[in-house]
């Protein structure tokens, strides 16, 4: 652990400042049980490694079943004593309102965590936090607004439909957004009066024991936020299999998301609500107006955060009619997102997250050269940075759907690129996968964007833009996506129970 040397109080706008922020900063490493930090009970722990150079940040309590069963009796025991769950709305709004003050107070420090231990540009480190705090505030002031019902009844009866929390919910969260994927969970679970465990990424465990100690300065009571780092066998698994969690909010892989599903069904039947994997389809139609501005989009759907997100636009569809020249477009938009130091403002792209997506990436690469696809742009490893993980923006032309590229979530910055001649052909293509997160569509023609946008199998579609949205609208994908949602008043309503109530009353 490094010691503050100089802290500034200005915030850091060059390269230089936030290299000396990074340099005075030190990381919390221990589990946040109950009300205090703490080292797992095994001793154990594991390396946070920057990606951008190799270098290890710290050494994080690697957490197991033995302090997953203490925190989940923690969590337990405060939902009982109530000093939350039975804590007036308006109480609980407060005491939120005040986390999300101090997240904007240190969001500087958040984000150079984030983009210390995960490998994201520092630029986009702070738009997260901007998210992340968007996100607490709507759901803190949110909750004193949620009404239960009284149900339409004769005199003979009153009928009520109250709001309850669900008890202990168990956030399991990927590393590639680590504070705002946090936020997303979190804030509607704490909002609702429910005990929260998050399990962070073992890739990117930091930010979150951070913002441990800011919702303990909130005023959240012991043992309502807790923070156990770790990996997902361990720790992980023992959450979701235990009989005390009521709820596990996960955003991570399809293939967890296939077993947190059959641990509910060998414990207690928990709720489980999965925000997985995406080949979210970008569809252009030669109809659409200013090609460039499109293809910068299209590039930025993919290269954004090193194309390490769940709606990635990592399969482009365009019209065979303007393909070369919309492909030659994308090109050169990309040529302006090549990866930089991850602590430069200017940088777009950062490192990759480790050494075993790092090769994944490359694999999938050499594997879509073999089968066929036409490499126009990008394709290698790049020394950024020296020890750093850095791949090219990447570009294949001529990908087909039965190519390894066309179909998998690759998670890395490489862009499939495939034509189409109709739109019935267009619709085709973008459904033909086990994935249904994001959808695109680029056109002038409002009948073929509502006709298009109806049979399109995706949890959003994004019209005339990639990825637009805000707090008010629901987050989350059909098929094998997730059943769950993120955001807005549908993800609040996820994590309360109903209750009715019957009343026989003398007429
Ligand atoms: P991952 O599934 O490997 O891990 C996610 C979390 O699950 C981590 O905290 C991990 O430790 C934990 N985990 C792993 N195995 C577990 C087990 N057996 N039991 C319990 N927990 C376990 O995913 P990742 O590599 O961290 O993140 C990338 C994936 O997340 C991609 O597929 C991406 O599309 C998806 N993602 C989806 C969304 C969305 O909103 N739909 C958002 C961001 C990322």
């Amino acid at each position: 652990m490094s010691m503050p040397k100089t802290p500034t109080s200005t915030p850091p706008k060059t390269l230089a400042d936030w290299r000396a922020k990074a340099e005075a900063l030190s990381f919390e490493s221990r589990a946040f049980i109950d009300d205090g930090f703490v080292d797992a009970l095994s001793g154990d722990t594991f390396e946070s490694i920057n990606p951008a150079n190799g270098q290890c940040l710290a050494k994080v309590a690697s957490c197991d079943d033995a302090d997953a069963e203490r925190a989940v009796r923690h969590a337990r025991a405060a939902f009982e004593r109530g000093e939350w769950s039975r804590l007036a709305p308006g109480s609980r709004k407060r005491i939120l309102l005040r986390l999300a003050d101090l997240l904007e107070q240190h969001k500087h420090e958040l984000a150079l965590i984030d983009t210390l231990d995960m490998g994201k540009p520092i630029g986009s480190a702070l738009g997260d936090m901007a998210g992340t705090i968007a996100c607490l505030r709507y759901n803190a002031e949110s909750i004193d607004k949620v009404f239960g019902e009284v149900a339409p009844t004769g005199e003979e009866s009153l009928g009520l439909v109250l709001r309850e929390p669900l008890g202990v919910v168990a956030s399991i969260v990927p590393w590639n957004f680590p504070m705002m994927m946090t936020a997303w969970k979190i804030a509607p679970a704490l909002a609702a009066g429910n005990s929260v465990i998050l399990k962070p990424s073992e890739k990117s465990p930091l930010s979150a024991l951070r913002l441990a100690q800011l919702a303990q300065d909130a005023g959240i009571p012991r043992g309502v936020f807790q923070v156990l780092p770790g990996f997902g066998h361990t720790v992980g698994k023992a959450l979701a299999l235990s009989m005390e969690v009521n709820c596990l909010a996960f955003t991570g892989s399809t293939q967890v998301g296939k077993q947190l599903m059959q641990y509910a069904g060998q414990s207690n039947l928990k709720r489980v609500y999965l925000e997985c994997g995406g080949k979210s389809p970008n569809i252009v139609f030669a109809d659409c107006k200013d090609l460039d501005a499109v293809a910068a989009n299209a590039a930025e759907a993919i290269f954004h955060n090193q194309g390490e997100v769940c709606i990635a636009g990592s399969r482009l569809l365009v019209e065979n009619s303007i393909r070369e020249d919309f492909v030659t477009r994308v090109l050169k938009a990309a040529e302006a997102m090549q990866p930089g130091d991850p602590l430069d403002p200017d940088s777009f792209m950062g490192a990759i997250v480790d050494e075993t997506q790092h090769k994944r990436i490359l694999d999938f690469i050499r594997q879509g050269v073999e089968e066929g696809a036409l490499l126009r742009g990008g394709g290698q490893a790049l020394e950024t940075c020296p020890g750093g993980l850095f791949i090219a923006p990447t570009v294949f032309d001529g990908v087909t759907p039965e190519m390894s590229i066309g179909r998998e979530e690759i998670f890395g910055p490489v862009l499939a690129v495939f034509g189409f001649d109709t739109e019935e052909e267009a619709i085709q293509l973008a459904n033909d996968s086990q994935y249904g997160l994001a959808a695109g569509l680029w056109s002038q023609d409002i009948d073929r964007i509502m006709r298009v946008t109806r049979r399109l199998e995706s949890g959003q579609v994004f019209v005339n833009n990639w990825a637009g949205g805000d707090q008010t609208v629901p987050f989350g994908g059909v098929k094998q996506s997730g059943n769950g949602r993120d955001k807005s008043m549908h993800s609040l309503a996820e994590y309360s129970e109903l209750k009715t109530v019957w009343f026989s009353l003398r007429p």
